[in-house]
């Protein structure tokens, strides 16, 4: 169960943390795994380990920002492997700030690196595989989907419209043989947080508000996203599974 052999699978943000940790398991799995993120060496240099581990990968980087290049490297990767499988939407960003001290621009920012940009590709990938008849589109969103934080109000609203973006896609593409659904997953222990990892506070606080009293680690959002994406999760579509350690469960 769960093999994705020949299949072509882009990871947005796959250099490090999260998408790194799903980049490597769907190639474990048997895909040919497109590695994503800005920086042109951290993309070759995913490649090279993950080619030296003897598995199939290729890379292409880009701003996920910029739209009109996503959209285009997503047709370009088509045109070369001759198919598009799985996006997984994982690249995202923080701003923190009081909401008095909130910055337009850093509103406008997350937006559009954490839902603008998913948009995007998502309606780039769909045209490819409505037209194969099969597709998978997992969109990583948060715990701050569903609750809230003070100071990181950008985030929260993003992630929340992932959860509306994913269902949305997901009644529109279900009839095509394409499901989408996203992950949430809780605290996570990654370079994003590398402030609130080092503040020992921050993670007693984790570890009394998280049932499974931890951070979470990056292939264990891994797993999820390799279920979602399999041929076995086909009638799955228009969800977001959380895993958060029971967080969203608790009081
Ligand atoms: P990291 O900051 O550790 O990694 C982010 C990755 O995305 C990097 O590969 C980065 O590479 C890439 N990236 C960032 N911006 C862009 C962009 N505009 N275009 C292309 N690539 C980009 O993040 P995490 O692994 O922690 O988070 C991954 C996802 O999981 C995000 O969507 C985040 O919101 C979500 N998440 C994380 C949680 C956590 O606790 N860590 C909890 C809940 C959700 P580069 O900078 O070189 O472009």
């Amino acid at each position: 169960m769960f093999r994705l052999d020949g299949k072509v699978a882009l990871v947005t943000g796959s250099t490090r943390g999260i998408g790194w940790a799903i980049a490597h398991a769907l190639a474990e799995a048997g895909a040919h795994v497109v590695v994503n993120g800005r920086a042109v060496e951290a993309v070759a240099d995913r490649v090279v380990e993950l080619r030296g581990a003897g598995l199939s990968a290729s890379g292409a980087a880009f701003d996920v920002v910029d739209v009109e290049s996503a959209r285009a490297a997503i047709d370009d990767l088509v045109r070369e492997a001759g198919r598009l499988d799985v996006l997984v939407n994982n690249a995202g960003i923080q701003r923190r700030a009081p909401l008095a001290e909130f910055e337009q621009a850093d509103f406008d920012d997350v937006l559009a690196a954490n839902l603008r940009a998913p948009f995007a590709l998502a309606q780039a990938a769909a045209a490819h595989m409505v037209a194969a008849g099969q597709g998978r589109i997992v969109n990583i969103g948060s715990t701050m989907g569903q609750i809230a934080r003070p100071g990181i109000v950008a985030y929260v609203a993003s992630k929340t419209g992932i959860v509306g973006l994913t269902r949305a896609l997901a009644v529109e593409l279900a009839v095509s043989g394409v499901t989408v659904n996203a992950i949430g997953p809780g605290y996570i222990a990654t370079e994003m947080n590398a402030a609130l990892l080092a503040d020992a506070d921050f993670t007693a606080m984790v570890e009394r508000r998280t049932p499974a009293a931890r951070w979470g680690c990056p292939d264990e959002i891994a797993a999820a996203a390799l279920f979602l994406v399999s041929d076995e999760a086909s009638f799955v579509t228009g969800q977001t599974l959380l895993v958060d350690g029971g967080l969203t469960s608790a009081l």
